[in-house]
């Protein structure tokens, strides 16, 4: 695999094994948002996630992450965060109601390939703003992901993004901004970081191969967060919602292909004007 910079790029062998990472995490998300339902615990949903997993042949990237820069080992396969949890929930017994708002965020190495997704989900009958915050937060991930193509900029991507939420139906989200999205390949974390906000025409040059995650996370009041004492847990201070959405996608030579999406981002890049592009 080449690099270009400090980027690991990958060849058209290596984005099918990234895709065929991609659609473990996708369609093992249906199932947990299929089960995100009241009465449900997000122990139960991590505890499914693992039996799926298992099945798959793929582990997680999750479990035991952090070992390394001095936090606790995450516990679990799932991240899931309720309400004013922002991201890195640890799933625990604490019953799903009416009106919670939950994040999934889920991360599966197969065969050596990463993939990581997340989507933000209603239970039974949320508030109208909660219900915008995850719209718009979902509009503005697929804004970022058809601003990437070959020759433009990563901070194309984030300015993309950022004039999305602007144009959303509240005009003050708070864009988290110690969280970001990312490479992804060979681990789940790598470079370069693609921040939620910036401007366009500036960062390193998008190429063929590059594969990035993107993850607008967003909070319906103050962008401002604390960590919870379990070390991980992100919430917002003002204890508004957030919501979280991500997918990883590939760059390719002729667009885009969104590896975590069932139908590789075809149906939201075509209504964006924006080019599908897999490698077949
Ligand atoms: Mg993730
Ligand atoms: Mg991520």
């Amino acid at each position: 695999m080449l690099r270009r910079g400090s980027f690991q790029l990958k060849t058209d062998d290596q984005l099918r094994a990234m895709r065929a990472s991609g659609l473990i995490v996708s369609r093992i998300l249906d199932v947990l948002v299929e089960h995100c339902k009241p009465g449900a615990t997000p122990s139960e949903l991590d505890a499914l996630a693992r039996q799926l997993l298992a099945e798959a042949g793929a582990t997680s990237s999750f479990l035991g992450y952090g070992v390394h820069s001095g936090l606790p080992p995450f516990p679990a396969v799932t991240c899931i965060s309720v309400n004013e949890e922002v991201v890195h929930g640890i799933p625990g017994g604490r019953r799903f109601a009416d009106g919670d708002l939950v994040s999934i965020d889920f991360g599966v190495e197969y065969q050596g390939w990463h993939g990581d997704s997340a989507r933000t989900v209603a239970v039974g009958e949320v508030d109208a703003s909660a219900a915008a915050l995850s719209a718009d937060t979902r509009r503005a991930m697929w804004d970022g992901i058809a601003a990437a193509r070959t020759g433009r900029r990563l901070g194309d991507i984030s300015a993309a993004i950022e004039s999305s939420l602007r144009a959303g139906r509240r005009k003050k989200y708070g864009i988290v901004r110690e969280f970001t999205g990312h490479g992804i390949g060979t681990e789940m974390h790598m470079d370069p970081d693609v921040p939620n906000f910036g401007r366009a025409g500036i960062g390193p040059q998008l190429v063929a191969g590059m594969c990035l995650a993107i993850e607008p996370i967003i909070a319906l009041g103050s962008p401002a967060t604390a960590t919870l004492d379990d070390e991980w847990t992100i919430v917002t201070r003002d204890r508004s919602k957030a919501a979280h959405w991500e997918h990883t996608i590939a760059i390719t030579a002729r667009g885009v292909w969104v590896l975590t999406a069932e139908d590789g981002g075809e149906a939201e890049l075509t209504a964006r004007g924006a080019s599908f592009a897999p490698i077949l």
